[in-house]
Parts: C-alpha cells; sequence; structure tokens
C-alpha cells in the first residue's frame, strides 16, 4: 500500500468539506457541516471494516481497530477534530499541490497577487523538495485538523493492509468544536475506552506536547464616584484613574509580547468602563503550577492595595481557574511519551518536545481521566490562507502513529 496515494487522496477530499466551527452557536455541533463531514467518516470507516463504528448525536464519531493479537494489550486512542477554525474561510477549499517545492516565492492566486512569501514565512524554505499541498489564496486550507483525520485513517488502513504488524484494540474518535475550545465538552470518555490516547493536532514535524499552560482569569470591578468636573475637587473618585492604577501595579515586563517559553505572564485584556464604573480583565497563565498560583495570589494584592489606597470597597475581584496543566496527568505515565518519542524516531522524525503556550483538547481529556499528549500533523500557518502542509511530513506522521500502534506490545 501506497501511504502517500491513499493519504493524499483522502486529504484532498476531506478539505473539500466546510467544517467551521462557530463560535456564537449553541447547537452541538455549532455547524451543520461539521456532521455532514462526520457521516462521511462513519460511512468510510464502516467501509474499511472497521468495527464499533459510532456516530452520536453530537458529532462525535468514534470506531475501533480491533487487535490482531492475544496478548494483553493497553488500548490507545488517536484522535483529531473535525472542525476548522472561523478565523478564516473553508468554504470551496481549493488545494493545490506544489510537487517538488524548489524554493522562492509560491503564488496561490497570481491574477490577485495573492503569494506565500519567503520574505514573511522564511521557514518555507526548509521544505525545499517537499510536495506541498497550499490553498488558493481565499481560504484556509484546513489541515489543522483535516491533516490529522487523514493521518488516522491512513494509519489504521496501513495496519489493516499489514497484518503482520502485531498490535492490541486500537480505538480512534473525532470530535467536533475543537476550536472554539468546545472538543473536548461532549467526549465520551468512558465509551471511548482507552489506557490513553494521543491528539494529532500538532504543527511542524516532531512535535510532541505534553505541557500545556496552567490558565486562569481576573476580573476587576471598579466603583468610581462620578460629580460634575467642575465642582469635583474632592469628591469625585474616577473609576479609570483607578483602572489606570491597576495596570501599573501588574508587571508590564510579563505579559505575551514579553515572554517565550516556559515564561508565563499576565495579559491585559480589556479596560471597560467610565468615570462611574470601570473593569479591567485579565488573564494569566504558566506551565509552572506553583508559579501559577502564585500570581493568581498577586493579584489578590493588587486588590488589597488598591482598596487601601482609594477606599474599602471601591475595587472588588472575580478570580477564576481556567484550565491546568495536563503535564500533571501525564507524568506518572511517562511511558505513553517515551513510546511516541521512539514511534517517530523510528519514522525518521527527530523528536521536539517544546511547551504548548496555551490550552489543548487534550489538557481537558487528560483530566477527564484520558491521558492526552498531542502529535505532530504537520501544518503550518494554521487559521490562514497561507496555511500549508507538506505530503512527505504527514507521511511521517502516518508512520508515527503506525509505530505507536505496533510498539505498545513492548511495553
Ligand atoms: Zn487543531
Amino acid at each position: 500500500m501506497e501511504v502517500k496515494n491513499y493519504m493524499l487522496e483522502r486529504f484532498l477530499k476531506y478539505v473539500t468539506f466546510d467544517t467551521e466551527s462557530s463560535d456564537d452557536a449553541t447547537t452541538v455541533p455549532t455547524t451543520e457541516g461539521q456532521f455532514v463531514f462526520a457521516r462521511y467518516l462513519e460511512q468510510e470507516l464502516k467501509n474499511m471494516g472497521l468495527a464499533d463504528v459510532v456516530l452520536d448525536d453530537k458529532g462525535y464519531l468514534y470506531a475501533t481497530l480491533p487487535a490482531n493479537t492475544d496478548k494483553e494489550m493497553p488500548v490507545v486512542g488517536f484522535i483529531a477534530h473535525l472542525d476548522t477554525s472561523p478565523d478564516m474561510s473553508g468554504k470551496d477549499v481549493k488545494p493545490r499541490v506544489v510537487e517538488s517545492y524548489c524554493g522562492g516565492d509560491i503564488a496561490l492566486d497570481a491574477n490577485e497577487n495573492i503569494v506565500l512569501k519567503v520574505s514573511d514565512f522564511p521557514e518555507v524554505e526548509a521544505y525545499k523538495g517537499h510536495d506541498l499541498i497550499v490553498t488558493d489564496g481565499h481560504t484556509l486550507l484546513g489541515a489543522d485538523d483535516t491533516a490529522g483525520v487523514a493521518e488516522i485513517v491512513t494509519a489504521i488502513a496501513y495496519l489493516q493492509a499489514h497484518p503482520e504488524i502485531e498490535h492490541g484494540k486500537i480505538r480512534i474518535a473525532f470530535n467536533p468544536d475543537e476550536e472554539i475550545g468546545r472538543g473536548a465538552h461532549n467526549f465520551n470518555v468512558p465509551l471511548f475506552g482507552c489506557d490513553w490516547a494521543y491528539t494529532v493536532d500538532g504543527s511542524c514535524e516532531g512535535e510532541l506536547e505534553f505541557e500545556n499552560f496552567n490558565a486562569g482569569s481576573a476580573t476587576f470591578s471598579i466603583q468610581g464616584r462620578n460629580v460634575h468636573p467642575g465642582y469635583a475637587k474632592g469628591k469625585m473618585l474616577n473609576a479609570l484613574r483607578v483602572a489606570t492604577a491597576i495596570v501599573e501595579a501588574i508587571p508590564a515586563a510579563e505579559s505575551p509580547e514579553c515572554t517565550c517559553g516556559y515564561e508565563g505572564f499576565y495579559h491585559l485584556m480589556g479596560i471597560n468602563g467610565g468615570v462611574d464604573h470601570a473593569e479591567v480583565s485579565y488573564i494569566i497563565r504558566d506551565h509552572n503550577r506553583e508559579i501559577f498560583e502564585r500570581r493568581m495570589a498577586f493579584m489578590k494584592e493588587v486588590l488589597a492595595n488598591m482598596n487601601d489606597k482609594f477606599g474599602e470597597g471601591v475595587v472588588s475581584l472575580e478570580l477564576k481557574e481556567q484550565y491546568r496543566n495536563m503535564r500533571e496527568q501525564v507524568e506518572p505515565k511517562m511511558h505513553i511519551i517515551e513510546l511516541a518519542k521512539k514511534a517517530m524516531e523510528e519514522a525518521g522524525v527527530v523528536p521536539v518536545i517544546k511547551p504548548i503556550r496555551g490550552g489543548t483538547d487534550g489538557a481537558q481529556l487528560s483530566f477527564m481521566g484520558l491521558p492526552c499528549p498531542n502529535l505532530f500533523a504537520g501544518g503550518i500557518n494554521f487559521h490562514s490562507r497561507y496555511e500549508f502542509v507538506s505530503v512527505q511530513v504527514m507521511e511521517k506522521a502516518v508512520m508515527t502513529i503506525v509505530n505507536i500502534a505496533s510498539g505498545v506490545k513492548n511495553l
């Protein structure tokens, strides 16, 4: 079986489904297009002869590749999301394959001068010699995460075509609404029934992620005292002045624009209001749990200081925890990382372990009892008309999945 042809054909078909999710919708899934794609995949998985193919009424699709051995082995899962980002249109995607890319700019739409320029995206030159799938410049490509879907289905087809590769029970799942942060909300972890799983939703070749931010939010509400400005001396309390004092009290150098890697931050999201009332909102992020908690506690200190300065009760604070670093769930089971590393190396991939500066569905699933690191899917420039993916990197992602499935017996 030629991995490339099977995978490419699937991928080019899958991206034609319009599966943008929508932040405004309250339905599950948030858009009907995701259901259409899920039904198509349901039929494909049935045609492939997979077992337990279940598409639930929320658009979550599950299936099983049964074990081909009697040996007792853990059940491993692979997950990708059906939706594409609402940040850029995913309707009428017209992918184009640039065979053996020889470097330089790539004209996406020559007539309208929409060009993927090396000066804007220098990383593209690392793909010289690869077959690149690009857009026509008017939509996103949707490799995030259609590449993950195509890679998982192809890996399963590969395992079916190679019965000599001994593997235990493999589960796969495709979920809607990841891009709007709801992908894990209705994920049926007990039905999935895996010891652990991997999301195939990362970017560059080799990416292996199992650390994300701990995340919280802080909203300061300020009650000022508005008085006619001509007669305000000694009477007015300007809520906006209090707001700026709060912002000044929080270290500006610990902000998203000044940090990277494992450095956490306070991100000023909004200052709203007027003289009478104002609100200052922050999100707080840190990989390190202890430092994260210190950051959250610091918000309470700022609150106390402001009320000392401007009067008791002038400022109130709402602190919320949003999500946690999955590392604490994965760390007791580091063999699931070692297995993925080894699988990548066998596929000719150098594992690149780096922290996610955000959250993932996998983090939420990890805390729902399903440890779930993230593997590369190959897409670059997600959520944009400049999105592209290398066919050769996708092939390596397929083989990484195959190697994980076959490596479980050695644990
Ligand atoms: Zn994604």
